[in-house]
């Protein structure tokens, strides 16, 4: 039987949002919040609205990824609410900017500081909303896609074997809630030295995935010492690097979402 995609109503700060985007991996330090801020900045680069929902609660990734001027959340006190704070145009809301230390949080109390951030933020008019998953697909993951409608999965994964497995379950996850998954993006997938490519984690998940699930696009990313810079640094390679070859697959992957 089909389930709802998402129970209750659209919370009014969703209200004024197009297209509401997951980018989800099954493990941790896949790469899956490189992959949700770049992808957001080549959306914003490409002329839309953008925002980032950094729903990793407990290790938020965001405010060392970007550098907003205001690394504090503030709040509306009359009409109680969030209001995002801002890095080049690209609005932002993470667990990270909340003035908290890292929490050590049940499973139930972190769905609701994560419906909370999520709900009760004046997100304002956007084309894309680009939300940051926790990695896996438990409760956690199940709640927020019940109180979001969204409108695509992007899947982060690396090649070896073992995620494969990853993402299986992530695809069955989104496919339950009827949410498409759009793309998988195979991460760390090689790096060129000497002059020659090396495939440190082996080849071929990636295409397996793509044709036994049918998802429609498949992108690699390799292994390269400035995309972990970069994260570091809090300017995303996609800004940094306008030109360059990260910067096209992810204006390829800008396109399917
Ligand atoms: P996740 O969100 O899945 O936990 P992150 O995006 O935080 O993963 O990435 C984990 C670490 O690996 C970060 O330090 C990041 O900069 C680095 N990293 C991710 N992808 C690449 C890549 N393709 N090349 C080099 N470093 C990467």
């Amino acid at each position: 039987p089909a389930k709802p995609i998402f129970s209750g109503q659209l919370p009014p700060g969703l209200q004024t949002i197009s297209n509401i985007v997951a980018v989800s991996s099954c493990k941790g330090g896949v790469g899956k919040s490189t992959v949700a801020v770049n992808l957001a900045y080549t959306l914003a680069d490409m002329g839309a609205r953008v925002g980032i929902f950094d729903a990793d609660v407990y290790g938020p990734s965001l405010p060392t990824m970007v550098s907003p001027e205001n690394r504090l959340l503030e709040m509306n006190p009359e009409k109680r609410t969030i209001i995002p704070t801002e890095y080049l145009g690209v609005k932002l809301v993470s667990f990270g900017f909340a003035g908290q230390g890292r929490a050590i949080m049940r499973g139930p109390m972190v769905s609701g500081v994560i419906n909370q951030l999520l709900t009760t933020t004046e997100w304002g008019e956007l084309d894309y909303l680009v939300i940051d998953m926790p990695p896996g697909t438990g409760d956690i993951q199940l709640t927020l896609c019940q109180v979001v409608p969204l409108t695509a999965a992007v899947i982060v994964t690396t090649p070896q074997k073992l995620a494969f497995i990853d993402v299986a379950k992530g695809v069955r996850m989104f496919s339950k809630l009827k949410v498409p998954c759009v793309a998988v993006v195979e991460n760390m997938c090689h790096f060129d030295a000497d002059g020659k490519r090396y495939y440190p984690f082996g080849r071929g998940s990636g295409s397996q995935v793509v044709q036994q699930f049918g998802i429609p696009r498949l992108f690699d990313l390799p292994i390269r010492p400035t995309l972990s810079a970069s994260g570091d640094s809090g300017m995303p390679e996609v800004v940094a690097d306008p030109q360059g070859e990260v910067a096209k697959t992810f204006q390829e992957l800008g396109v399917c979402v």
